[in-house]
């Protein structure tokens, strides 16, 4: 099976020996990243034509439909757009926000500024984050058509601009990356009613970058803001210390994983990444993926979000709550069949379109369905309006969606074993660990 291996990985401890710090960061602001994750090996099977064709099928009829299903057309100008919807409106100020009581919403899917080699001040509030696709940059703002996946909306420019700023970001000279911090988000979150947040770290295990895990957990701790703001870990699977890393983040208090097959160039199927979800299951953490292609991310790295490589372990850890992010993203039509036979798996429903999640929800109903935004993506009210959109009048639904699954997703496995999973009673999970699952390794 192919795999990502620590020995023909990039990101091993002999890719730490071959820079200096200062020679690294020359190497990040020439433009090098991307050379520098050139990622793993794999088979020639493992991203074939067809798989190229069914992508490129997806986005052409996404873009013939949009706008003819049943919700309509639904194009805004800008975020600040949104205000035309009946659920929201302008602040004297100018800022979006929630013009109806919502359940105290829960938000499985933001980051903070990924400032790998610069402390970044989660203090700092802003007057406007610039989102990193930012919608609201302009005068009017960019068109936000809410039926398609979102970065859609997006210019070839925009997302030539978002890859340079993750480069300035990392070193601490983002100007974007400067307004992602803990303090922006929490007003945005105020401003739309988002009680709480999951906050992913993605761990690129480059070298002298330290860990975003800790140090955005440690921010949390220190800001006071851990009712609000739910840290989680992330490990590379290549990573031979993973699980032990894994259990110091789980006892500082970490609610979860974040894994990114793609930016961290595994197969989630591979077996490092297979003996990881063993200690999560060990350690009672949901897992929350990236899955799935977005079309935007480079072709070559696009074989490590395909959906048929995640399904073997979620088969194989039923005693693990499994998020595919995005809802499987350009791929919901392979993520939802595999939803459909694991009861352990949810779909997260940041940045798909009204009409793609009108299908999950048609296809799951609304039990293993959750609110996500992937802020400082995007405003955090983007996907939130296509929620209560499809949602319609149907509050029960909504209201799931936003706030009550979530809980039952995030909730310590302790307290989590006398809810619901999923509608079906817990016991499958709870039996699953106690007796160490099936296939768990640790
Ligand atoms: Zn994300």
């Amino acid at each position: 099976m192919a795999r990502c291996a620590p020995a023909d990985s990039p990101v091993g401890p002999l890719a730490v020996r071959r820079f200096d710090r200062r020679e690294f960061q020359r190497l990040l602001l020439g433009g090098g990243l991307g050379a520098f994750l050139a990622g793993c090996g794999g088979d020639a099977g493992d991203y074939t034509a067809e798989d190229a064709e069914q992508l490129a099928r997806q986005m052409r009829e996404e873009a013939e439909r949009t706008g003819r299903g049943r919700f309509g057309v639904l194009r805004f100008r800008g975020y600040r757009g949104l205000a035309e919807l009946p659920w929201f409106e302008l602040s004297p100020e100018g800022r979006l926000r929630t013009a109806v009581e919502l359940p105290g919403i829960i938000d499985v899917h933001t980051h903070l500024g990924m400032s790998l080699y610069a402390p970044l001040d989660q203090t700092r509030r802003s007057e406007r984050v610039r989102h990193l696709l930012d919608c609201d940059a302009t005068d009017p703002g960019c068109e936000l058509d809410l039926d398609v996946y979102v970065n859609a909306n997006f210019s070839e420019a925009a997302h030539a601009a978002l890859s340079r700023e993750f480069v300035a970001g990392a070193v601490g000279l983002g100007e974007a990356t400067r307004t992602h911090t803990a303090a922006n988000l929490l007003a945005e979150m105020d401003d739309v009613g988002v009680a709480r947040a999951a906050v992913l770290p993605i761990e690129l295990a480059l070298p002298f970058a330290g860990s975003l895990a800790e140090r955005w957990s440690q921010a949390i701790r220190e800001g006071g803001w851990g009712e609000r703001l739910l840290p989680f870990a992330s490990v590379h699977p290549g990573d031979g210390d993973a699980a032990a890393k894994l259990r110091a983040l789980a006892a500082a208090g970490a609610r979860g994983v974040k894994l990114h097959p793609e930016l961290q160039r595994f197969f989630p199927d591979a077996p490092e990444a297979m003996a990881l979800y063993g200690t999560c299951q060990e350690l009672g953490l949901p897992v929350i993926f990236h899955a799935g292609r977005s079309g935007i991310e480079p072709e070559r790295i696009r074989k490590f979000a395909l959906l048929r490589r995640y399904e073997p372990a979620v088969a194989a850890f039923p005693g693990v709550r499994f998020v595919f992010g995005h809802g499987g993203a350009r791929d919901l039509e392979a993520a939802i069949p595999i939803a459909r036979a694991h009861r352990n798996v949810w779909l997260d429903l940041s940045s798909l379109g009204v009409s793609q999640i009108d299908r999950a929800l048609g296809a799951l109903g609304p039990e293993r369905l959750v609110f996500g935004s992937d802020w400082p993506f995007y405003h955090l009210a983007t996907t939130l309006a296509k929620v209560l959109i499809v949602t319609g009048g149907e509050v029960a639904a909504r209201d799931a969606i936003l706030r009550g699954n979530a809980e039952a997703l995030l909730a310590p496995p302790a307290a989590s074993s006398a809810r619901k999973v999923g509608g079906a009673p817990l016991c499958g999970l709870a039996r699953a660990q106690r007796d160490g699952g099936s296939g768990g390794t640790g």
